[in-house]
């Protein structure tokens, strides 16, 4: 597995490479200290944090930035070209387009690898697929849901009005 620093690292030689950037600061970018999300982050994908006090509209560049967070989930083989477009959008926002308007996703759009752009919603559903832990099942129909937590005996079958068990959602299933 490829590390951050060096996934970012060839994000940037590529960013170098199209044209509608040049004359920002890519060069800083390699000062923003590179970090990952919770393991159990669902909705979140990656994130730039900028520095404490400073407002989105006061962004300039790198220099604002904390840190910029991925999901640990994006850097596997499977995820890594996702992943590259994942820190090439946070790095956008670096460099101070910090909000998801027009003219961020023309230049979200220049990514080289198209392909990739379209991973997000696969990306979240595979996300939202490995939080389900259990299923809160009706022990008379076939009524079935699927969620991250126990029901406790909380619910009731809307169908037969039985309450709702707790079945352990099993590995690989
Ligand atoms: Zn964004
Ligand atoms: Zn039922």
């Amino acid at each position: 597995m490829e590390s951050l620093e060096e996934m970012a690292k060839k994000v940037m030689i590529k960013m170098h490479t199209i044209p509608q950037l040049a004359g920002l600061s890519i060069g800083q970018l390699e000062t923003i200290p590179l970090g990952y999300l919770r393991k159990n982050a669902t909705r979140l994908h990656a994130v730039c944090r900028y520095k404490r006090g400073v407002r989105k509209k006061n962004v300039t560049g790198p220099s604002d930035v904390n840190r910029v967070d991925v999901h640990p989930d994006a850097m596997s083989e499977k995820w890594s070209r996702y992943a590259s477009f994942l820190l090439y959008h946070e790095f956008l926002h670096a460099l101070g387009f910090t909000s998801h308007n027009q003219e961020f996703r023309k230049l979200e759009a220049l990514w080289p690898d198209t392909e990739s752009q379209s991973m997000g919603k696969t990306f979240g559903k595979y996300l939202q697929d490995k939080s389900i832990k259990w299923h809160w099942q009706c022990p008379s129909c076939e009524l079935k849901h699927s969620r991250t937590r126990k029901s406790n005996g909380r619910y009731r079958c809307r169908n037969c009005r039985i309450v709702l068990v707790d079945i352990p959602v099993k590995k690989g299933e």
